[in-house]
């Protein structure tokens, strides 16, 4: 039985150093190919040497990134399957352990050679030609891979691999602790994230019910979160003091490859959306209250269980019925859009790249994931019918687009791992970009409500995100704090980002609202990726409006660039600015505002 919903892909160059028939869940068929690349790095006489030995190696990772791409998405789309939950767990326990230590040896072989050949020529590590004017570094192709992997060499401490080990196992409490909370609504069974859908009901006494039910269900569990932090921190800033950093902040930012941005910079980023993006949150918020009439009630304040509810109290935007029905459409917004693109998404259509339908036996969510090797993109996600699932497709598609533009760049890290800063103007901006069609779901009134219902998301992202991320700041920054301080701290933040939402009652739910964010715990610090990306994206909209060939072009253009340039050089090959102070955020606020004004 084929698993994969696509069939056989070739891939995108001929192999020279993978053999044909290898069988890339077998690590003793791998492990020589790690050791003749090995052999063979010590052979490289020159620069030109070592730049073919990288395309060797970036062959063989592609190779074997495809391979555990495939059981990951054999796996999501069944698993029920117990012939794809084997194999893809054959991969993760005999394969990955394994390669990662053989890929660590690989990059700083890498970079020792890499110094040893830099002497005496041209090298992919400088760029500098003799006789030549000096290059700027950022100009070398290389400079952002030697970058990377020098940085990910000098990060390294033997000692820090248990604390990561345990740091994963304290996340997997984390989130197994999170997936395990039910709660018993009217009779039935219900996980928290089933709950999600009753704070849509129009039936305000409902929602009022099911969000206290979840709140004091968490409630319950305040302690356990607090405990699984709390030893999470300890472990993270003895993981930075062990690699030579004075707290967990700054290993972090580097940890993250954040060459281009600072702390500060991150600090002007939540300056600046209390400042400019709050009047606006302020002004949706009050314009949601007097809509759901709450301002004929007494006290008549927005409360927690208001904020996902129509506020007209319509029923839910119906864009399609089937599957079938939400490609093509989606297929009509893209010919409109740009013919380029909209040849990429037949591309993906007509190689079966897709898994798009809920059932049962599927992995929650929705992803894209690059298949390496035959340089295509496949997206996966659980549609039902609901507004939320044109939004994915259409996100989903920016990434699909962004992996088809960089296909003929054979440098993997490059190809396959642009940062993720940028990978999200991408997908971000092309929701933007499509909801200009989306009259292709809808009538026109439905479809401006569906503009109006992503616009405000748009908007109301921003004060959460720079919620999370400066409470990460504040955690980092005060080492040895205690569970009271955090709640302050918290709470100080709510307060500057939350608008005008009445708590009274539900204090402690408010104090602890932080333990629903997974990446405070998971993903430490990986958050504000989405705000700058945001950014990004709202100024490749805002440059449509002005010239919309020239900003296709662009964008088509800065995503070919993979991940061969630095954040900057991508952000404005786009055509837009990385940065996220004041000056930037507040043009882009207005002119949503004015397009909401319209709608
Ligand atoms: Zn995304």
């Amino acid at each position: 039985m084929n698993l994969l919903p696509f069939g056989k892909l070739p891939a995108h160059k001929a192999r020279t150093l993978v053999p044909q028939t290898i069988d890339l869940g077998d690590w003793p068929q791998i492990a020589p190919l790690f050791d003749q690349l090995e052999t063979r790095a010590a052979q490289c006489q020159s620069a030109a040497d070592l730049e073919r030995w990288l395309l060797d190696w970036s062959e063989l990772t592609a190779a074997l990134d495809e391979e555990a791409a495939r059981r990951y998405i054999a796996m999501t789309c069944h698993t029920d399957n117990a012939e794809a939950e084997k194999a893809y767990l054959h991969f993760v326990e005999n394969v990955e352990p394994q390669l990662k230590p053989r890929q660590f040896a690989l990059e700083r072989i890498y970079i020792r050679r890499r110094d040893d050949l830099h002497e005496s020529q041209t090298s992919p590590a400088t760029g500098k030609n003799k006789g030549t004017r000096e290059a700027r570094p950022s100009e070398n192709r290389y400079f952002v891979f030697d970058r990377d992997v020098k940085n990910h060499v000098e990060l390294f401490r033997p000692e820090n691999v248990a604390l990561e080990t345990e740091d994963a196992k304290l996340c997997q409490q984390y989130q197994k602790l999170t997936g395990s909370l039910t709660v018993n609504f009217r009779g039935e069974e219900k996980t928290l994230v089933q709950m999600g859908r009753y704070l849509e009901e129009p039936d305000r006494a409902l929602r009022q019910e099911a969000w206290e039910l979840v709140a004091k269900r968490r409630l319950q569990e305040v302690d356990n979160f607090d405990e699984i932090f709390d030893r999470l921190i300890e472990l993270r800033q003895r993981t930075a003091r062990n690699a030579g950093f004075k707290n967990y902040r700054d290993y972090a930012f580097r940890r993250l490859g954040r060459f281009d941005y600072t702390p500060e910079d991150c600090t002007r980023f939540h300056d600046a959306v209390a400042r400019e993006v709050m009047p606006a949150v302020r002004e949706l918020q009050a314009a949601r209250r007097r809509q759901l009439g709450l301002d004929k009630l007494h006290p008549g304040h927005l409360r927690p269980w208001d904020l996902a509810v129509d506020p007209q109290n319509r029923p839910p935007l119906k864009p399609f019925g089937q599957v079938g029905e939400m490609v093509s459409r989606t297929q009509k917004i893209f010919d409109r859009l740009d013919g380029e693109l909209a040849g990429g998404f037949r591309q993906i259509q007509d190689l079966r790249l897709l898994d798009l339908d809920n059932r049962k036996g599927k992995a929650p969510g929705g992803y894209q994931q690059n298949l390496a090797e035959a340089r295509v993109p496949f997206i996966f996600m659980n549609a039902v019918g609901q507004q939320r699932d044109v939004e994915t497709i259409l996100h989903e598609a920016g990434h699909a687009f962004h992996a088809l533009a960089a296909r003929n760049e054979d440098l993997h890290a490059y190809r396959n791992s642009p940062p993720i800063e940028f990978c999200e103007v991408a997908s971000m901006s092309m929701e933007l970009l499509g909801n200009e069609f989306i009259e292709e779901f809808y009538s026109a009134a439905d479809a401006n409500r569906a503009r109006r219902v992503h616009l405000e998301g748009v908007i109301g992202v921003f004060p959460w995100i720079a919620t999370v991320d400066e409470f990460q700041h504040w955690i980092y920054a005060h080492p040895g704090h205690s569970r009271a301080d955090r709640a302050a701290a918290w709470l100080e933040l709510m307060d500057r980002f939350g608008g005008d939402v009445d708590w009274r009652g539900y204090e402690t739910a408010r104090a602890n609202l932080w333990h629903r964010q997974l990446h405070i715990f998971t993903h430490p610090f990986y958050y504000i990726e989405y705000g700058i990306a945001q950014l990004g994206a709202l100024q490749v909209w805002a440059n449509s409006k002005r010239d919309k060939a020239k900003t296709l072009n662009d964008y088509k253009k800065s995503l070919a660039l993979g991940g061969s340039r630095p954040l900057p050089e991508l952000f404005s090959a786009a055509g837009c600015k990385f940065q996220f102070d004041a000056a930037t955020i507040k043009p882009l606020i207005q002119r949503a505002r004015s397009e909401l004004a319209n709608l």
